[in-house]
């Protein structure tokens, strides 16, 4: 009973590689998430595999050795990822690959010969900015690199960072200007055997093998080659990306929310109550019809969107609507979804209450709920 993939909205070449980054996840993540968890998550290992298929770094251009994909592939990756049960357990990995566009943006040819080759080999990236004083109001990191002759030297910490705890390059916002808020602040590559950087796991609501991790920076020093486009640059960098960001991440929701309903379909044919599957009940049918219906206008709204991608008019105001609606869409499916559970789905050995969990930060992850309605009313 699986929703297929909306072939037609796809290019041919999209539909391919979604196929292919469904078999991978389902051969590299779904069916070794026991082993996968036992280790603590997936590793740099898991990551070379992914490289060597093909799913990571698509946006780099071919005279850097990419596949010169669209960013439209970035997004079919985080879908497929929704789609993963392994995600609950994991978190985001090779879907959150919005540092390499960032490098392909703002770096210099140099930068971007010297670093695409490794991150189409598998190095981990991850791309902080939050801190523990500086979330949606990110002109308040208090992060600084310090110029020192031909180095910059940056303290600081930095919190609730994907991939963090394995990351090999560690694209780092720090301020440079510190008295020029937003325009005083700078993405600065620090390499994972940096002396002076130290990482911690976090423990998280799900994702129990997952990479989330906090950063200190005490007085690392990296050359002043390792800025990522302009001093004061970031932001304007970041905001590039944003607009793809959220459409990841809405992808990513709808994604659960469809695995979401298929489990739970499933569930309510075989879970008896009163003698009889818990499906004939009328109540479940009603339930289980309006979640196909919330999931059918989520793909609708999706596929437009991508289809703005495509043509270049997708804009962050769209982005900011996708992104908060099919959140809360994925959101309300979820929580249905365990309710026709019951008690069995709030069982951590259930994969449908790590779904619930996890799907808990798509609202205020790649801008929060009311940051982007703010956004929106701003447009208005
Ligand atoms: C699993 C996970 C992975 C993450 N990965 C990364 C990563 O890789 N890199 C990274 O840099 N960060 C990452 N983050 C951090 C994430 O981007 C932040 O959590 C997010 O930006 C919100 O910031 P905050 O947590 O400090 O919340 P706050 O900014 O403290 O916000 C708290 C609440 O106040 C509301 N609020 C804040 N300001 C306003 C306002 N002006 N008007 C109305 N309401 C407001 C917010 O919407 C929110 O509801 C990750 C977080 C999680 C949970």
């Amino acid at each position: 009973m699986a929703l297929e993939l909306n072939d037609p909205f796809y290019t041919e070449d999209e539909a391919l590689f979604a196929r292919t980054v469904r078999a991978f996840y389902d051969k590299e993540m779904d069916a070794k998430l026991l082993e996968l968890e036992a280790a603590g998550g997936e590793d740099r290992a898991f990551w070379a595999k992914a490289a060597a298929a093909g799913l990571v770094g698509v946006a780099i251009p071919e005279e850097y050795g990419g596949p010169g994909a669209s960013p439209i592939f970035n997004v079919i990756l985080s879908y497929e990822l929704g789609r993963s049960v392994g995600y609950g357990t994991i978190g985001g990995n090779i879907a959150t690959d919005l540092a390499s566009m960032i490098v392909m943006e703002g770096g210099t040819e140099a930068q971007k010969h010297a670093l695409a080759p490794r991150i189409l080999a598998g190095a981990i990236q991850c791309m902080a900015l939050t801190e523990p004083d500086a979330g949606s109001d990110a002109a308040a990191i208090k992060t600084v690199a310090r110029r020192d002759g031909d180095d910059y030297v940056i303290s600081g910490s930095k919190v609730y960072i994907s991939n963090g705890l394995k990351a090999d390059l560690l694209y780092i916002v720090a301020k440079t200007d510190p008295a020029a808020g937003l325009r005083g602040m700078t993405i600065i590559l620090v390499e994972g055997d940096a002396p002076g950087l130290s990482r911690h796991r976090l423990k998280t609501m799900a994702f129990p093998a997952g990479g989330v991790a906090s950063l200190f920076l005490d007085e690392v020093r990296v050359p002043v080659s390792n800025r990522i486009g302009e001093e004061g640059g970031a932001v304007a960098l970041l905001s590039k990306t944003l607009a793809v960001d959220r459409l990841q991440t809405g992808a990513r929701a709808l994604g659960q929310a469809e695995i979401a309903f298929e489990m739970t379909l499933d569930y309510t044919r075989q879970r008896k109550v009163q003698g009889k599957p818990l499906f004939d009940l009328q109540h479940t049918k009603m339930k289980l019809a309006e979640m196909k219906t919330d999931i059918a206008v989520g793909r609708s709204l999706f596929f437009d969107h991508l289809g703005r991608m495509r043509s270049g008019a997708y804009s962050t105001v769209d982005a900011a609507i996708s992104k908060n609606w099919l959140c809360k869409m994925s959101a309300a499916v979820l929580d249905q979804c365990v309710q026709l559970y019951g008690g069995a789905g709030f069982m951590d050995e259930m994969p449908i209450s790590r779904l619930y969990t996890a799907n808990r930060q798509f609202r205020f992850v790649a801008g929060t709920e009311e940051l982007l309605n703010l956004q929106i009313a701003r447009s208005l």
